[in-house]
């Protein structure tokens, strides 16, 4: 299994799901095997790729709650290197279904551990806008979070609660996590606030934080009910070249990282 990358911010509406679906399409365009599996029970990242809830049959929910294989719930999509676990409404649930199980963070992490079908180069989890035990597993599971954060007002609201859990995840679940980086999205280049925040985003998360920044984009909003990535959508869109530039930059990124970690 390559890298397994959480994408997580418990608001709702910062660009999670789109995130997963565009730089999961961008990985995908450039060669890499990429799998998306959908933890949340809205099901966007799914529906985005144009599985509808009538045609998801083994989903996250069976990965999740019984003894489901991976190998089990993996899906194909109609673009080549993308394979998808659907999302499921029965997620909504999994909390109170699994109150008992003292692994109970570290289902979706013992399911990939077992796995042993072809291999994939990258394993990005869409997370519902929640710490909940669906984002616990996912960050278990995780090397590494990605978090994306909406160009607006309360950017950083929220961003210590979600630290602070990436933290206890650390001590108690998972010690090797790390973070992938700060996404800024729907940047309007029109709005000064835009670039206030990311100013002060920058200022605070400094590094971390990728020199791409995703626009605001309309192409972006259209896709999903296209049943698409916004690469197959309009490859030509602000939207698609701004998840190009992220996914090169976050490959470049790795690569310095295994130099590193190889000198
Ligand atoms: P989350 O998964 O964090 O809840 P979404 O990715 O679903 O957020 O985005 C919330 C809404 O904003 C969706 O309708 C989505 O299509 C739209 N959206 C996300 N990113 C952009 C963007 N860069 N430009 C325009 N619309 C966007
Ligand atoms: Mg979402």
């Amino acid at each position: 299994m390559g890298r397994v990358i959480a994408v997580v911010n418990q608001k709702g509406g910062v660009g999670k799901t789109t995130t997963t679906i565009n730089l999961g399409a961008a990985l995908a365009e450039k060669g890499h095997r990429v799998l998306l599996i959908d933890l949340d029970p809205q099901g966007n990242a799914s529906t985005g790729l144009g599985l509808f809830p009538g045609n998801r049959t083994t989903t996250a929910y069976e990965l999740l709650s019984e003894e489901g294989s991976l190998a089990e719930c993996l899906a194909g999509t109609v673009y080549e290197n993308l394979t998808i676990v659907p999302g499921s409404g029965d997620l909504a649930g999994l909390d109170a279904e699994l109150s008992e199980d003292p692994h109970r963070g570290q289902r979706l992490r013992q399911r990939l551990a077992v796995y042993d079908g072809d291999g994939f180069d990258t394993v990005l989890i869409d997370c519902p806008p929640s710490l909940n035990i669906l984002t616990v597993n996912a960050m278990t599971a995780a090397d590494t979070v990605l978090v994306p954060l909406q160009c607006e007002f309360f950017a950083l609201e929220g961003l210590t609660q979600l630290l602070s859990t990436i933290k206890r995840v650390q001590q108690r679940l998972n010690p090797r996590l790390r973070i992938e980086g700060i996404l800024l999205t729907m940047y309007d280049k029109r709005n000064n606030l835009s670039a206030e925040v990311a100013v002060d985003v920058r200022e605070n998360l400094g590094s971390q934080v990728y020199d791409t920044i995703i626009p605001r984009n309309v192409r972006l909003s259209e896709a999903p009910s296209h049943g698409a990535p916004v690469l197959a959508y309009d490859g030509d869109s602000t939207g698609a070249k701004a998840y190009r530039r992220l996914a090169e930059e976050m490959l470049a990124t790795r690569a310095i990282e295994a130099l590193e970690g190889a000198g």
